[in-house]
């Protein structure tokens, strides 16, 4: 893989942007790419692609970035274009950042404590942090485990809160994402509710 020339970013266009992804000012811009004979094939930015290894022939194409010309680009991490690194491309790639972070689904696994637990763990704790009864060892792994509770609601509050701010500072930044964005950020910001509420 080439190094990034100086002043550019080397990115995988194909993974960072991703299909139906509104483009705002970057509609339009034009790269060059490979891609196989057949002209419905994928863009791919580089020779040494791996989905390239077996292609009969390669030629080479300008292209604009746009909706139809997004769904062909190669998504291997080795097919990576050059943009510059100032100016709004590094800005914009912020924000579609911030937004995969609310796209992502390793938080959908999380469940919220049950409220029997929270309202068990909170009385506990508001007779103290740790047991009277230093002895009792039942008793002290009770207070530990309604810390861990209380520990878990306020991770889970938090990282929905900072998720939505780092991501609506994104969409401050690239307005045109907004629409396209709004329904994702409206999920996040009812699991932040229903997160706080039960905190
Ligand atoms: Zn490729």
């Amino acid at each position: 893989m080439p190094l990034p020339e100086t002043g550019t970013l080397s990115i995988a266009l194909g993974r960072c942007i991703s299909a139906g992804t509104p483009l705002g000012p970057f509609e339009g811009t034009s790269f060059e790419g490979l891609t196989t004979a057949s002209d419905t094939g994928l863009i791919h930015a580089v020779e040494d692609c791996p989905h390239l290894a077996q292609a009969s022939s390669v030629r080479a194409v300008g292209f604009n970035l746009d909706a139809s010309s997004l769904e062909r680009l190669c998504t291997n991490w080795s097919c990576r274009w050059a943009v510059p690194d100032d100016g709004r491309w590094p800005v914009f790639l912020d924000a579609l950042d911030a937004l995969s972070r609310l796209w992502s689904k390793e938080e959908e696994e999380d469940t919220l404590p049950s409220e029997a637990d929270v309202a068990a763990a909170a009385g506990l704790l508001s007779l103290g942090e740790f047991p009277e009864d230093e002895a009792d060892a039942d008793a002290w792994e009770r207070h530990a485990e309604a810390r861990a509770c209380r520990d878990d609601l306020l991770a889970l509050w938090r990282n929905p809160q900072h998720r939505l701010i780092t991501a609506g500072d994104g969409l401050a930044a690239c307005p045109w994402l907004r629409p396209w964005a709004e329904a994702r950020m409206t999920v996040w910001a009812e699991r932040r509710g229903a997160a706080s509420t039960a905190h």
